[in-house]
């Protein structure tokens, strides 16, 4: 189905034949060879005569014979290999040249050399050439490593092979290429005894991965197609790549030529810069081993530049919201685990989904009728490139029309876009032919590792948003129960607060994260057990800091010292020089009569809180302008004159606080129980009727006593009484009469009725509860009746306006 996986097999078979053929050659030589080293070696030729024997067996058995030979003859099988190697190399039936300076002639060489260093063959334990004691295989080895650790290129690790095969005496074993230096080294089992052989497959990436891999111009320049001879056309700055009905395609002599050509020149022939590094390690030969990306040719690339494209000249702003919202709202299939995006944030699964599913059906209406034609030729292009063998062994062919067709017709409605990557498309059914569907290219699988990798070796920068934080689950079989509370340190305000676990929202390591007043807080927890343990750990660590706020402030009036002291040394002060040195460098003074004053306060005590107080009093004691005194001295007075004014207003706001707590006392008492302790209990016999006029006073409901006493006000007296009258017994220097006091004793009499009241404490009760509320209601009274008066005869105006307006209706 994949042809060159085919051809790969079908190189691999040929390969052993070839070396089947030279065994072969080989065995029929060494038995020539052996009859003239029973002549010169005087060996026992009992050993050979195994080979003889079982001359018609397969090269296997042969090699496996050979190891058994002794070491004594490895000199003349070293010779006969070397002749073996210079024949064989001219036999070859490539017909190329045999010097190793060329790179690709490696690849047929290695067939000989193979044979020099055969796998599982005592030929490596034999002498590097006849004058040295060391082994060829333990050469190899040094040298392989020593390349290893010089860290440098294949091509200085060539040249140090052919200088040393340049000195080494004639003949000898040491291998003549890098190739056949490292497959001399194959022959060392591996731990599980099992040889591994790597095959190469093919080259895939972006364009400029491959244009640096290849040796090839880049994806801008002329010829830089790898598949086929394109030149490209010069227009507006840019190459553009038009479509070509005969693409001629370069075969693969033809590239390692050209490529051999310009590493060769040194210019550029087709777009060839030179013979890729990588030449020798394919297995299938340059250009065919070539896979293009279908990730970043076709969906990071052309879908992506055409959509663009669209939505820039085709669509207006509106309808370009439009299909955004159709694509964001589009339902799809949940396996995907993508939905559509909008234009603007796509990436190449996105892409990947809107090109083959999404793209056509919703962006139709919007498009003229050609066009969108146009573009669904791409799009089925591509889902049958894409997809398996849908039309069998048409599949490609059928895409490849698809594609030509749409490429021709490119230019009619898209310009300046005729990109390279266009042209690739041309190569995506040879592609398909040869490394099957393209679903199963492209390097997603291997981006996504590639940023895993970049991922781990940075840190990722979104932590907030992709790190996943596993939930803590407690079992009762856990060992250690979890704290029920927290000591947390906000570092932004220094200030400590201990939270209980349920009012955390996340705990991480030591961070932790608070809600407070809705806004999320980070914060530090330095404990964590039960709330006394967190308590004892917040005194002692407030402590702590106090110290140390303390030693800060002994440190800074130090400083403040030091940076006064300097400006009057320009006065002839001869005290304070030695002085302030002293506190620049140490506490050791070189002052003697300083020390004796020092050392025994310092032996007595030896906190370290203590030599900073020492220090501070020494430099108290030197200092001849006492500006710290002085200093002090202002900033106490500072402190209490903040103290006082801050008390006062602490003051104040008490009073207030105290004031308002009486009144809202008074008040609830008033209503509640006030008037429980005014009740008869004498059992004095209360009226049930008290007439006023026509109304039994006591039958009015009301629902305490003060609502009581103002509706019965209000049946007593006229609302104008109400309004212009005070409360009995009036005073001759007021403006306002009292009320009528015949009609308020009835009414008092009326209020102690309805409330069973004793008639000895109803003056208290007067005074105390009732007086109140009565002055209040007055007040209101006088206050209600201009109130009611602007809202009647707003309504009346409204009113007159209506049946205005209805009467010009109805007669106008
Ligand atoms: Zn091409």
């Amino acid at each position: 189905m994949y042809q060159h996986l085919r051809i790969a097999l079908e190189h691999a078979q040929e390969r052993l034949q070839y070396r089947q053929e030279q065994s072969n050659i080989r065995r029929r030589r060494r038995k020539t060879i052996e009859i003239c080293s029973t002549t010169v070696a005087q060996d026992p030729v009992t050993t050979y005569d195994n080979p003889k024997e079982k001359g018609s067996n397969d090269h296997l058995e042969m090699i496996q014979q050979l190891s058994t030979d002794p070491e004594e003859t490895s000199d003349i099988d070293a010779d006969f290999d070397l002749i073996s190697l210079e024949e064989d190399t001219i036999e070859l039936p490539s017909g190329l040249n045999s010097y190793c300076e060329v790179p690709f002639d490696d690849q047929d060489e290695p067939l000989v050399l193979d044979d020099l260093f055969p796998p599982n063959n005592n030929q490596n334990s034999s002498y590097l050439h006849s004058h040295t004691t060391i082994k060829t295989h333990d050469f190899c080895g040094q040298l392989i490593e020593i390349f290893r650790d010089a860290n440098i290129s294949n091509i200085h690790c060539s040249r140090f092979l052919r200088v040393i095969n340049g000195v080494l005496p004639q003949p000898h074993n040491s291998p003549t290429t890098l190739k056949a230096l490292y497959n001399s080294m194959q022959g060392v089992p591996t731990r599980s005894g099992v040889n591994y052989k790597l095959v190469v497959y093919g080259l895939t990436g972006d364009c400029p991965a491959i244009k640096l891999a290849t040796k090839h111009v880049n994806h801008q320049g002329y010829w830089c197609c790898w598949f086929c001879y394109i030149q490209g056309i010069h227009i507006d700055n840019k190459r553009q790549y038009y479509f070509q009905n005969e693409l001629v395609l370069r075969s693969t002599t033809e590239y390692a030529h050209y490529s051999e050509k310009a590493e060769r020149t040194n210019k550029n022939i087709f777009g060839h810069l030179g013979v890729s590094p990588l030449a020798t390690v394919f297995n299938i030969p340059l250009p065919r081993c070539l896979i293009i990306d279908y990730m970043h040719v076709s969906l990071l690339r052309h879908t992506r530049t055409v959509i663009q494209y669209l939505y820039q000249k085709y669509l207006k702003p509106k309808q370009r919201n439009e299909l955004d919202e159709l694509f964001r709202h589009q339902p799809f299939p949940h396996f995907c685990n993508r939905k559509m995006r909008p234009v603007k944030e796509f990436s190449a699964t996105e892409l990947r989904n809107m090109l083959l599913y999404g793209l056509l059906p919703l962006i139709r209406s919007f498009l003229p009728v050609d066009l969108a034609a146009h573009l669904s030729l791409y799009v089925t292009a591509m889902r049958l490139l894409h997809g398996p063998r849908k039309l069998g062994d048409d599949t490609e062919i059928v895409a490849n029309e698809l594609m030509n067709a749409y490429y021709k017709d490119h230019q009619l409605f898209y310009t300046n876009i005729q990109h390279f990557v266009l042209h690739l498309h041309c190569h995506l059914a040879d592609q398909y032919y040869l490394h099957g569907s393209l679903s199963n290219l492209g390097v997603f699988g291997q981006e996504s590792l590639l940023g895993h990798f970049a991922k781990s070796r940075h840190g990722t920068p979104m932590t907030s948003r992709r790190q996943v934080v596993p939930r803590h689950v407690f079992t009762p079989t856990q060992r250690t129960p979890p704290p029920s509370h927290y000591l947390l340190v906000f570092e932004d305000t220094n200030s400590y607060q201990i939270a209980a676990r349920s009012s955390i929202k996340q705990i991480t390591g030591d961070v932790v994260s608070i809600m407070i007043r809705n806004k999320l807080v980070k914060a530090k927890a330095v404990c964590h057990g039960s709330l006394e343990d967190c308590n004892a750990e917040y005194v002692r660590l407030t402590r702590v800091s106090q110290n140390e706020t303390d030693e800060h402030d002994d440190v800074d009036s130090e400083n403040d010292k030091l940076t006064i002291d300097d400006w009057p040394m320009n006065d002839v002060n001869v005290y304070s020089k030695p002085a302030s040195s002293n506190c620049l460098s140490s506490t050791v003074s070189s002052s003697p009569i300083l020390t004796s004053i020092q050392s025994p306060r310092q032996i007595s005590d030896k906190g370290d809180q203590n030599v900073q107080i020492d220090k501070a009093e020494n430099i108290r004691m030197n200092s001849k302008n006492s500006n710290i005194l002085e200093d002090i001295d202002n900033r106490v007075d500072e402190l209490s004159e903040k103290f006082v004014s801050t008390s006062s207003k602490i003051d104040q706001q008490m009073q207030r606080l105290s004031t308002k707590i009486d009144r809202f006392a008074s008040t609830v008492n008033i209503n509640k129980h006030a008037i429980e302790s005014y009740i008869d209990k004498s059992g004095e016999h209360f009226p049930s009727e008290y007439m006023f006029g026509e109304i039994n006073l006591l039958d009015v409901m009301a629902t305490d006593y003060g609502d009581y006493a103002r509706q019965i006000l209000q049946i007593i007296y006229t609302s104008d009484e109400l309004k212009n009258s005070i409360l009995p017994p009036g005073k001759p220097h007021l403006a306002r009469p009292p009320l009528a006091k015949d009609r308020f004793k009835k009414f008092l009499e009326a209020v102690r009725y309805k409330y069973k009241l004793d008639s000895i404490n109803f003056g208290l009760f007067y005074r105390g509860l009732l007086r109140r509320k009565l002055t209040d209601f007055l007040i209101e009274e006088r206050r209600r009746e201009p109130l009611k008066q602007t809202r009647q005869s707003l309504k009346q105006s409204q009113a007159q306006r209506t049946s205005q307006s209805n009467f010009d209706e109805t007669f106008g």
